[in-house]
């Protein structure tokens, strides 16, 4: 059972501030940042090339430590916690998309998304039974077999979503999804991508800096001087 209500935000970025050192001199990239992201909401984090979007998706992903401020998943703090606890929050609560897909190339659709269930302990049968459904609700019934060499951009990066989110998270990070995508594929993967997200109830940050792209999430936000601001 989850830890908190519908209500409550499943991910929770409270004062986060990030800064590296070059050099002399100090790049502030989060200067104490919010960002609240509710179940079934999707947010565009938009801004040009070196904004901090990478940074903030790391953050939020626990891939990263803040240099102060806390990341709340599921109403826990999770600064305190041991490499191990905070790996465990990643591998069960938390789906990541880049922006190439690092299928395994040797593996077919299918067995791309079982293969982090049957890691996590699910037997082989339920394995291929949940992959087959989502790789469906994705539109891709006719491709289950098929190798990532085998599939279109826009293919593969549905399969990627899939994989994503083949153990149920509660949370989704995308890093620029169809930054390798032509226009029509992207706005195709991001239509699929929002569905997703309110089927599931997910809490999604997807990193972005394509603002027609963005109009198609829930809610946008931007980069401003280390603080994370709303868009309308
Ligand atoms: P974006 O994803 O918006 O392109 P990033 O989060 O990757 O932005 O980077 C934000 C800024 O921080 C960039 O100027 C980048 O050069 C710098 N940066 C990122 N990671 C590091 C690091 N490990 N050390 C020093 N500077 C970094």
């Amino acid at each position: 059972m989850s830890a908190m209500a519908d209500k409550d935000p499943v991910l929770f970025l409270d004062a986060v501030e990030r800064r590296y050192h070059q050099g002399e001199s100090i790049l502030e990239i989060l200067g104490g940042a919010e960002l609240a992201v509710w179940p079934g909401q999707s947010v565009a984090l938009i801004g040009p090339s070196g904004a901090g979007k990478s940074t903030l998706l790391h953050i939020a992903g626990l891939l990263e430590h803040p240099d102060a401020g806390e990341v709340y998943v599921d109403g826990i703090p999770t600064s305190n916690l041991s490499d191990g606890e905070r790996t465990k929050i990643r591998r069960t609560e938390i789906g990541f998309i880049y922006q190439f897909h690092h299928l395994l190339p040797e593996f077919s659709a299918l067995e791309n998304v079982m293969l982090p269930q049957m890691i996590r302990g699910l037997s082989r049968q339920e394995a291929r039974r949940r992959s087959a459904e989502l790789l469906s609700y994705l539109g891709l019934e006719e491709r289950l077999q098929h190798r990532p060499a085998e599939l279109s951009g826009g293919e593969q990066q549905r399969v990627a979503i899939a994989r994503a989110v083949a153990n149920a998270p509660r949370v989704l990070l995308a890093d620029e999804p169809t930054g390798n995508l032509d226009p029509r594929t992207s706005e195709h993967v991001f239509g699929t991508l929002g569905q997703l997200v309110h089927a599931s109830r997910l809490a999604a940050i997807i990193a972005t800096h394509n603002m027609d792209l963005a109009q198609r999430m829930d809610r946008r936000v931007t980069i401003r001087e280390g603080m994370l601001v709303e868009l309308s």
